[in-house]
């Protein structure tokens, strides 16, 4: 299990694939830490790679501490 504290808010790798995507993604990964800081507020972010559609694999970034939120496409 890896459940992570994003907004206040306790996500698994789904629900977070879920607010950078804006909708359930068909699979998600393990959340895991990115290795650069927010460029919104500098806090924590972390990474999750997804599945939007059965022919794409995307890496979603997402801050623990604000709305921000990117993927690698
Ligand atoms: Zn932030």
């Amino acid at each position: 299990m890896s459940n992570r504290v994003v907004e206040g808010r306790m996500v698994t790798a789904e629900r977070l694939a879920e607010l950078v995507e804006g909708e359930p993604p068909m699979e998600a990964d393990s959340i895991d830490d990115a290795d650069f800081d927010c460029p919104e507020c500098g806090g924590n972010v972390l990474s999750v790679g997804y599945m939007p559609s059965v022919t794409e694999f995307v890496t979603g970034y997402k801050c623990q501490d604000c709305e921000w939120a990117d993927d690698d496409r």
